[in-house]
Order: C-alpha cells, then sequence, then structure tokens
C-alpha cells in the first residue's frame, strides 16, 4: 500500500465528513460513493455519485481506492460483496449483512449468550398475532431492515394496537421484513463503543450514557456515571465476544438498555456512532481515527478519556454556535448540510476536567441556547457526581 492509501467510504454523510477530517492527519486520501451529490462529506473529498448496486460504479470505485468502508449500514450485501472480491473491505460483509438484520442480529446476540427482549419474526398479519402471544405487550414492531433512528417502528400498547400496526408496517412485511420485541422499560440506555484491528487487538471507549427524542440519540454523557466495574466488564465482554465471532474490523457500537443492573442488547451499529462523536476531543484517540487504523492495519490508539465529556445533537437546524464556543471545553461540529426536520445537522461536545465542571458548562449552555430539556438527563445524572 502507499504511503499515503486511499481509503474509500461508501455512505457521504457526517460519519464519512469526520473520518475524512481525522484521516487528513495520517496522511491519507479518500474517495467517497454515495447516490446524492448534496452528500456533506463531497464537501471534504472527492465524492463518487452512483448507485451501490451498480457494478460499473462500485468498479470506478474501486479501481481508486487501496481499501473500502462505510459510513452507513445499509449499503446492499451484494454491492458489498462485489466490492469484498476486488478491494480489502472492512468491516466484512458478513459482518455488515447481520447488522443490517435485526433478526439475524438478535439471533446471533442469543447464540453468544448476550441477553436480549424477547422477539419474534413477524411475515403475516397471523404471525403477527402468534408473535403478540408469545411476546406479550406492550412491545414494537420494527422492520427487519432499513429502519434507523427510530423510524419504521410502531410501538403497541395493548392488543388493540395490532390492527393499527399491520396497517402501518405490514405492506412491509414481504420486503423488508418485520419483528416484534418485547418493550424494555429500562432505567437507562448505555452503548459500547469499541474497535477491533485486522490483527484482533480489541479495546473500547468508557462506557457511553445516551437519551434520544422520538427514537433520534439526543444527548451522550461519558463515561456513563454510576456504571460498576462489573456492569462496565459485562458490556465490554459481549462486544468482545460479538467482534470475535464476526471476524469484525474497525469500529462499531453495541447499544444496551439497562433495567435493575442487568444489561439487554438492543442493536449493534457495524460503524462508527453517533454515541462516539464525544471521543474526537473526550478520548486519546477519537473513534474515527481509530476505525482508519484498523481498517489500514495500523497499531490502535488509546481509547483512554480525558475528563468527562458530554455530546449534544443538533437536529433539524444548528443553534448559534457562540454558547458553546464561549466555553473553555466547548466544541462545535457543523456538517455543512441544508437545514431539515428531524435531519442531524451538527453537534457539539462539552469537555471538562471534573463532572461539576461538565454540569457548569452544560447549564450554561442549556440556558443560553434555551435547551433546558435536552440538558436536563445528563445535568441530573452527573448532580451526585
Ligand atoms: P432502535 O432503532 O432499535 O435503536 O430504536 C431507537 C430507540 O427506540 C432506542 O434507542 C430506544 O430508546 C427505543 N427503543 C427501541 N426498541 C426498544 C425496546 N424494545 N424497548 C424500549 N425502547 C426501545
Amino acid at each position: 500500500m502507499s504511503a499515503h492509501p486511499c481509503v474509500g467510504i461508501l455512505g457521504g454523510g457526517q460519519l464519512a465528513r469526520m473520518l475524512v477530517l481525522s484521516g487528513a492527519s495520517l496522511g491519507l486520501r479518500f474517495r467517497i460513493m454515495d447516490t446524492v451529490a448534496d452528500a456533506c462529506a463531497g464537501q471534504v473529498a472527492p465524492l463518487q455519485v452512483g448507485d451501490y448496486r451498480d457494478e460499473a460504479a462500485l468498479a470506478e470505485f474501486a479501481a481508486q481506492v487501496d481499501v473500502a468502508t462505510f459510513d452507513f449500514e445499509n449499503v446492499p450485501a451484494a454491492g458489498a460483496e462485489w466490492l469484498a472480491a476486488r478491494v480489502p473491505v472492512f468491516p466484512n460483509p458478513g459482518a455488515l449483512a447481520v447488522a443490517q438484520d435485526r433478526l439475524a442480529e438478535k439471533t446471533l446476540f442469543g447464540e453468544l449468550g448476550i441477553p436480549v427482549p424477547a422477539f419474534a419474526a413477524v411475515a403475516t398479519r397471523d404471525e403477527l398475532e402468534r408473535a403478540l402471544d408469545q411476546v406479550g405487550v406492550p412491545c414494537i414492531l420494527k422492520t427487519r431492515r432499513l429502519g434507523y433512528d427510530g423510524k419504521g417502528q410502531f410501538r403497541i400498547r395493548s392488543r388493540d394496537d395490532a390492527a393499527a400496526a399491520w396497517e402501518a408496517l405490514g405492506p412491509q412485511a414481504q420486503g423488508v421484513g418485520l419483528i416484534v420485541e418485547a418493550f424494555v422499560p429500562f432505567d437507562r440506555e448505555l452503548s459500547v463503543v469499541a474497535v477491533r484491528g485486522r490483527d484482533g487487538e480489541f479495546r473500547t471507549w468508557p462506557l457511553t450514557a445516551n437519551w434520544h427524542v422520538d427514537g433520534v440519540l439526543s444527548t451522550s454523557l461519558a463515561p456513563a456515571p454510576q456504571v460498576d466495574a462489573a456492569l462496565a466488564q459485562t458490556a465490554v465482554d459481549y462486544a468482545r465476544r460479538l467482534a470475535g465471532r464476526l471476524d469484525y474490523v474497525g469500529v462499531f457500537a453495541l447499544e444496551l438498555f439497562c433495567r435493575e443492573g442487568e444489561l439487554l442488547a438492543n442493536e449493534m451499529a457495524p460503524r462508527v456512532h453517533n454515541s462516539g462523536h464525544w471521543t474526537i476531543e473526550g478520548a486519546e484517540t477519537s473513534q474515527f481515527e481509530n476505525h482508519l487504523r484498523a481498517v489500514l492495519g495500523l497499531p490502535l490508539g488509546s481509547t483512554a478519556m480525558r475528563g468527562h465529556a458530554c455530546m449534544l445533537n443538533w437536529i433539524g437546524k444548528m443553534p448559534d454556535a457562540r454558547a458553546v464556543l464561549e466555553q473553555p471545553g466547548g466544541h462545535w461540529h457543523d456538517y455543512g448540510k441544508q437545514p431539515r426536520a428531524g435531519r442531524k445537522v451538527g453537534h457539539a461536545t462539552l469537555r471538562a476536567d471534573t463532572p461539576q465542571a461538565l454540569a457548569q458548562a452544560l447549564e450554561q449552555v442549556g440556558h443560553a441556547l434555551g435547551r433546558q430539556a435536552q440538558v436536563a438527563p445528563p445535568l441530573q445524572a452527573l448532580h451526585p457526581l
């Protein structure tokens, strides 16, 4: 491989953009492929517009890159496999295929002894009734594939909701498939962001606490407060088992529900993850840099934290940057996207040496931006520290 290898990224959103920005200091070159011309990573690296199923487009892409990776998991498996026959692709398409399908993923978790909420596959209206018998209510009907950020989900609070749930998602039962999952009344949501190198070296960043609004990540806090060593070790063990079984290379996130000290796996994301954005400023090596190091077969960097960090997602449109930039540990990330309802357009990370200093910064930013509701959960979590 050349001294300045070219990394190809399928998908050109903010994750690709942050991979490019972190890879620049390593002397890497990039080529992005996306289906749309205004993909925001195209502002920082050459962008090829093409369909991931188009072999001519994939061939053009493959000819330019030394290694390929993903910024989103819904690249069709056939396209990923076609590419993998021509250039090294990390994570491997088999791992991607498992993570694309909630049923395959939950089945694998079960095989690995990783606890999951009760679940059942659904292909017909009758099967939905049988699944409700088996799983119970409340539960959630989800598409098996192509769901993200809470999309493709219908909450079933009582059996009376079954008809409405089928009306909403039934048409997708034959295409992407459906799954019913028991609703978990979790105390909190945690994630482990992990990286595995080509040589099998495995590292995790400290456990992160996450808060979602309408199924979309709103806020992350690291390290997750009030996590005892045994719980953290269990989460790391689950991630390690998963990575080993999938022969995974690169960064991934394992999303977990925590209830009364027990962990249940929700899903894995086979890529750098929104709950790891704080690592850019809050860790010795960011998830983006370590993902690139992993796919290139370079030594992995330390995942140790620098103090405490809180990430606030900006959804829909960017707020005024000033309140964050005024903070000593305030960092601003604008993805260069057009504002649109529900769209992740940027984030801020507040970093501080102590929980108290982080709480103070959060309070000030929340107040200045009128986002008390968004900063309330991390403030509450930091409060006893
Ligand atoms: P997902 O797309 O599966 O990650 O779901 C997005 C968010 O919806 C999760 O982070 C949870 O906040 C919520 N959610 C999803 N599945 C469940 C479940 N089985 N029980 C409770 N909440 C859930």
